[in-house]
């Protein structure tokens, strides 16, 4: 039986990965600090078998040693994962994203954990207009953010060179599923606009609305992970997304159609900064990973908008 540890466990991502991993038949760890991710989201973890939670820092370099001693592998999801709270606070999403990732990759390679899989984001591509995303593109971080993410990637493909250790970087477009925060400011558009529309409420769309996205489930993500981990691939960073465009309007159409409502958005100014379209290239996610999508898009809103309704 494998042990995993997952950074970021009581977030968004990691939750679903831990509960991915106990579904496989891993031994998991989980260590949050409850920065954003809450003790909710570790309900469905915390009586099953072969889980356990440790409050611990990424940056603690004695406590993440401890948790990682006797690892096989680590899913380094804990990050300040936000581009606007990284504008607003760049010193502490530079502390956390980078000095917690070389904090992370350190203690797994004296540990001799097999493989790191870090978390990594389309926020690298920047606003260039090249379609689709394609790996072997310049990076163009435009956030403290993306420049956090292009570094972890950097340092985890590094890591690979200098160490006897396996990275992986993932790029994830913009996930979505159960649980996702839908509050505040910050919030990703799917979860805040289920959560506004199942309350009879219009969303606002920043813009025209033919903006896009290449909106990925997050059970795909979960997947991608294990492929990554399992498989041999290293010292690469992957696009990890549904390689399928979606406009906004299209989004609010999708969920009316799910939700059984019939609600005309608002349309503000567009935001500055918002990258028009995204789309990822998956050719190297399926010849490193053997990874493809599988979860239709419509599939992913109706579990999402379904859990927002019980929830
Ligand atoms: P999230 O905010 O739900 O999860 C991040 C978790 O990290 C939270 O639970 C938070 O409390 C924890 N954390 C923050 N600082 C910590 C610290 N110092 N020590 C320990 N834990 C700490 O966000 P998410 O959406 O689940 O994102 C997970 C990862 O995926 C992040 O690395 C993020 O950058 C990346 N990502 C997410 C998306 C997306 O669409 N959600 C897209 C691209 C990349």
């Amino acid at each position: 039986m494998k042990t995993a540890l997952v950074t970021g466990a009581a977030g968004f991502i990691g939750s679903h990965l831990a509960e991915g991993l106990l579904d496989r038949g891993y031994r998991v760890r989980g260590v949050d600090t409850f920065e954003t991710g809450t003790r909710q989201a570790l309900e469905p973890l915390v009586d099953r078998e072969g889980f356990s939670f440790a409050e611990v820092d990424i940056r603690d370099t004695a406590g993440v040693a401890a948790v990682v001693d006797g690892v096989d592998y680590v899913f380094h999801q804990a990050a300040v994962a936000s581009v606007p709270r990284s504008i607003e606070e760049p010193v502490k999403a530079t502390d956390i994203n980078c000095t917690g990732t070389a904090t992370v990759l350190d203690a797994a390679r004296n540990a001799d954990v097999d493989t790191v899989v870090v978390a990594s984001s389309s926020a690298v591509y920047g606003s260039s207009e090249e379609l689709p995303k394609v790996e072997s593109m310049a990076v163009q971080p435009e956030s403290p953010y993306a420049l956090s993410k292009h570094y972890t990637e950097q340092l985890a493909v590094q890591c690979s060179e200098l160490y006897d250790i396996d990275t992986v970087a993932l790029r994830y477009f913009n996930v979505f599923g159960p649980r996702q925060d839908p509050e505040g400011e910050y919030a990703a558009v799917i979860p805040k606009f289920i959560e506004l529309m199942v309350n009879g409420e219009r969303p606002v769309i920043y813009g025209d609305g033919e903006q896009s996205r290449d909106f990925v489930f997050v059970e795909d993500v979960v997947r991608a992970n294990v492929l990554a981990a399992e498989g041999d691939a290293t010292g690469v960073a992957v696009n990890v997304a549904a390689g399928e465009r979606i406009t906004i309007n299209e989004l609010v159409a999708r969920l009316n159609d799910v939700l059984g409502t019939d609600i005309e958005p608002k349309y503000d100014d567009p935001r500055p900064g918002d990258v028009r379209h995204s789309v990822a290239d998956l050719e190297l996610a399926q010849e490193a990973l053997g990874y493809q999508p599988e979860v239709k898009f419509r599939e992913g809103l109706e579990q999402t908008a379904e859990w927002f309704e019980e929830n």
